[in-house]
């Protein structure tokens, strides 16, 4: 089996780090940069506390910043940079934040929109400002990939834009900075983590680095995503999460995710289901069907190493978790009618359903859906 691997992303990671920023401006050795955050930053006083950190070299703040990041606000982040001069992005928040920031720091370098390189095809251009990435989520993963998810509110189109260029320099990651996710929050992303583990286990794009780290970030979603669910300052279970959800991101980068995030797209552009929380709706079911019908017991060599008997017992666990952190485990409050579940089969058909271990046919996602919309 030949195989590669490549991780440029320094990693920082401890409780406190954040604190580290301004050394880490200094080794970047850039001065007027930006920070992009959410407006519940700008709110808390956090940005302020960042801006305080890096004292002076953030000259500029960005905060209009969507849940599923919009391709009109990363041209109007982009055409601020362009006005302020940025040379370097922090980008403090979740896999929104993150998103927008690897988008604007490519577009803030030429005189174009996203709009050309979004779900087109085209390759994006090769100038970008660096970027120290900040997670505040446990998480995307997104602080150590090449992928940045946006979504065009005119088109309806959600879909991931793939680049060298979204490399951040730098992952500052504070477990700390989760702290104040309020459990919905930790709970979406928290899956999202677990989602993205099996996943890049699962791809058909699998390599033996990538699936160590899939097994020890998964290890650790079961046993601490609970906890901080249930006590969001928990010191263990926010640092534990916060390993995980690096620790994922990196398993999937390369080999990239499957079945379930093909089917999340739709699922969050058209009914509005949480990027986390849509990708662990299908995972259970998605287990069970690739280990019936996979044929190189990759699936249930996955659930074993994790401490399970069989992919069946991981699926059933992977159930009771959701129901544990409040996650939907169907869609029968849609009231989906047929043309309804049509649209969302045909949509699933998104690339990332080719890297699933198992061909995932029409006739398995209208079971999938008849399962989901099932009423008892
Ligand atoms: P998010 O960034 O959308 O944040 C969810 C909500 O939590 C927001 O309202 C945000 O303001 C709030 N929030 C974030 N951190 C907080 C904190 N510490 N305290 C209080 N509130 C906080 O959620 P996410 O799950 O991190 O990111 C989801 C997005 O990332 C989706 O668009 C998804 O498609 C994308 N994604 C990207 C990658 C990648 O590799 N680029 C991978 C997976 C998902």
């Amino acid at each position: 089996m030949d195989w590669n691997y490549q991780q440029p992303v320094k990693i920082i990671f401890g409780n406190g780090k954040l604190s580290a920023l301004k050394e880490v401006i200094a080794e970047l050795g850039e001065t007027d940069g930006i920070l992009i955050c959410s407006r519940s930053f700008r709110k808390s006083g956090l940005a302020d506390k960042v801006m305080a950190e890096a004292d002076g070299l953030l000259t500029a703040v960005y905060s209009d910043v969507s849940p599923n990041p919009e391709v009109s606000e990363v041209d109007a982040c982009a055409e601020l940079m362009r006005e302020q001069g940025s040379k370097f992005v922090v980008a403090l928040g979740g896999g929104s934040v993150m998103d927008l920031a690897k988008a604007a720091a490519t577009i803030a370098t030429v005189d174009d929109s996203i709009r050309l390189y979004h779900g087109t095809g085209k390759a994006l251009p090769e100038t970008f400002l660096p970027l120290i990435a900040v997670p505040t989520t446990s998480g995307t993963g997104s602080e150590v990939t090449s992928v940045s998810v946006l979504s065009d509110y005119e088109t309806g189109k959600k879909a991931p834009i793939l680049s060298p260029n979204f490399f951040p320099a730098y992952a500052v990651v504070d477990p700390e900075l989760t702290y104040t996710c309020p459990p919905t929050v930790t709970a979406c992303s928290g899956i999202d983590v677990l989602c993205q583990a099996i996943e890049g286990y699962w791809s058909v794009n699998h390599q033996p680095i990538c699936d160590a780290l899939a097994i020890h970030a998964a290890k650790l979603v079961f046993e601490h995503l609970p906890v901080a669910y249930a006590n969001p300052t928990d010191a263990t279970a926010r640092e534990k999460m916060a390993e995980a959800s690096v620790i994922a991101g990196l398993a999937f980068a390369l080999p990239k995710t499957t079945s379930s995030h093909a089917m999340s797209y739709p699922l969050t552009n058209l009914y509005g289901i949480p990027h986390g929380e849509a990708c662990g709706l299908t995972i259970d079911y998605f287990a069970k069907v690739n280990a019936l019908l996979e044929t190189d017991g990759r699936v249930t060599a996955f659930a074993k190493a994790i401490g399970f008997t069989d992919a069946d017992e991981m699926a059933n666990a992977i159930t009771a978790l959701k129901k544990q952190i409040g996650l939907r485990t169907d869609l029968t409050d849609l009231d989906l009618s047929d043309a309804q579940i049509d649209e969302l089969v045909q949509l699933s058909h998104h690339p990332n359903l080719e890297n699933n271990p198992v061909k995932i046919t029409d006739d398995i996602l209208y079971d999938l859906f008849g399962t989901l919309t099932k009423k008892d």
